[in-house]
């Protein structure tokens, strides 16, 4: 039976069958176990998901491996690999919509949000790296000899496609992210096994649908739904797997850099972050201060590169903070199927007393709350998007990514401090700085240890920007053409050649 859930504002939303896609076809759980799935703004139950075991990893990983080493993928031509991606991305154009809806129920975010930043973000990063399938090259090497035996040698490199690629995504943009890894996976040659996140796997089981509407041959890309210890460590741990792409906390990081080492599995990691977002006393503070305030709470504040530091140099520190907060209380919240309202829900009960607890552990320890601080209704994972001042990077909040609409205002005393306020934190995935002296901004920008900086704006990605972290925000980048690295791997082909010489 099909499930149809009523939402505001447009067509019922269909659900997707609680199946996974192995090997071209739906199928349960072998052990038929499934997962409740909520609606973040309402708590109900909208749907079950299959709860994938290590014996049906096994299966899709198998499918994703025999596909790889099929005649039929080796020998499909780079540009047919890359027509494919486009008939995917123009079923996602076509149905941009139902998948919006589908994404704002599961997730909460708001339509306008999944409509306009989501599904846009999936049909570039598909568009682009269907582009790219035919594109991948090696390189011509001039050698120089150790010893002349009287012949002349030459190298060349070609690409080679890593192999079945374990991809494993979060919830905060889920359509978005699991296009991510399955993009360039199959733009250069690769097959893949994908497992979303358990809190929001939806959409990407529609995805699954458009996948098989599109003609993208069997077991090339394979959906498996299930908890992140049991088939996220499967895959993980799958012989067969030769690369894992993986979005997430960075304890997850950790834990699966740790179990891939034992394989030399090749790993991108992209994970959590404590990015600051600084604000110059010269800075255009119509700009600076929205700017900031959105680099918080887009999302509400679920963004791993969200501005959750505020340094402020100290003369205009109360100006912008004040800012801020006004922005944060006129913000709206709630059902992201209402058209007016601008922040959704957390993902789930237990983000929320997590975002919850570190507020709490942030006021004893003396920062300030401006405004926020509190669960808004008792219905649904709202919390208040909240700012704190007279924060110290001592304190838990100032280290800890809290994943939630809370920023930490501190003051810059002195300017030559900026860098090390900066840097002072175990992450590295971005920053921003916002000032009218752009001389000032690039120095800064080559001074601090991330993977973005942003100058005058913040949280703009494009599939064409390389995009990862340092420090433990991760491993490896994503995006753009450093993609190209992450899934194949060159080889080297030398040779030695004996010719007459006619001159
Ligand atoms: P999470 O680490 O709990 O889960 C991410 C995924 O990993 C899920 O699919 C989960 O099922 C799976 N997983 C969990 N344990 C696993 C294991 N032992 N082996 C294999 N897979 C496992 O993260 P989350 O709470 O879903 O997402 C929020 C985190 O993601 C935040 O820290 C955020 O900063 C980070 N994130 C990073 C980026 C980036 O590009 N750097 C983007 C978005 C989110």
């Amino acid at each position: 039976m099909v499930a149809m859930i009523e939402r505001a504002g447009g067509p019922a939303v269909r659900i997707p069958a609680s199946k996974m896609l192995i090997d071209g076809q739906w199928c349960d759980a072998a052990d038929g176990r499934t997962i409740p799935v909520f609606d973040p703004a309402t708590e109900e139950k909208i749907a079950d998901i299959a709860a994938a075991g290590a014996a049906d990893v096994d299966r899709a990983v198998q499918a994703a491996h025999r596909t790889f080493e099929s005649a039929l993928w080796q020998k499909m031509r780079p540009l047919d690999r890359g027509r494919l991606l486009e008939k995917l991305t123009l079923l996602i154009e076509r149905n941009a919509e139902e998948l919006a809806r589908l994404e704002t129920l599961d997730n909460g975010k708001p339509y306008t949000v999944s409509r306009n930043i989501d599904m846009k973000f999936t049909v570039d990063a598909l568009r682009y790296y269907g582009g790219w399938s035919s594109k991948m090259a090696g390189e011509y090497i001039q050698l120089s000899p150790l010893f002349d035996d009287g012949g002349t040698y030459r190298a060349y490199t070609e690409r080679k496609p890593v192999g079945v690629v374990g991809g494993i995504t979060p919830w905060n943009f889920p359509l978005g992210q699991a296009i991510q890894k399955i993009a360039p996976a199959i733009a250069f040659g690769c097959t893949i096994v994908l497992k979303p996140s358990e809190e929001a796997s939806l959409t990407t089981l529609r995805l699954g649908e458009l996948i098989l509407e599109a003609g993208i041959p069997e077991g090339a890309i394979n959906i498996v739904t299930g908890y992140g210890h049991e088939a996220g460590q499967a895959l993980v741990d799958h012989p067969l797997v030769r690369k894992i792409a993986f979005t997430g906390s960075t304890a997850t990081g950790q834990r699966i850099l740790e179990s891939s080492s034992r394989q030399m599995k090749r790993v991108t990691l992209e994970l959590g972050g404590k990015s600051p977002t600084i604000v110059l006393a010269d800075a255009d503070l119509d700009k600076a201060i929205p700017g900031a305030a959105n680099a918080i709470f887009h999302n509400s504040g679920q963004v791993c590169t969200a501005g959750s530091r505020l340094l402020i140099e100290a003369s205009v520190f109360n100006e912008v903070t004040k800012g801020v907060a006004r922005i944060a209380r006129e913000l709206k919240l709630g059902n992201g199927f209402d058209p007016l309202v601008q922040l959704g829900p957390l993902i789930s009960a237990r983000q929320m007393d997590r975002v919850a607890s570190l507020v709490a552990s942030g006021v004893e320890e003396g920062a300030e709350p401006l405004c926020g601080g509190e669960r808004d209704g008792s219905k649904g994972y709202f919390y208040r998007p909240t700012v704190l001042a007279g924060g110290r990077p001592d304190m838990r909040i100032a280290r800890e990514e809290v994943f939630g609409p809370v920023v930490l205002a501190m003051p810059i005393n002195d300017v030559r401090q900026i860098k090390s306020l900066a840097n002072d934190t175990e992450f590295g995935l971005g920053a921003s700085i916002w000032t009218r002296n752009i001389d000032q901004a690039h120095l800064l920008a080559s001074q601090i240890d991330c993977g973005t900086v942003w100058i005058n704006t913040h949280n703009v990605l494009d599939v064409a920007m390389p995009f990862g972290g340092t420090k433990l925000s991760g491993l490896g980048r994503e995006f753009g053409t450093e993609a190209i690295h992450a899934y194949s791997e060159p080889r080297t082909v030398c040779m030695r050649l004996e010719a007459t010489d006619f001159g």
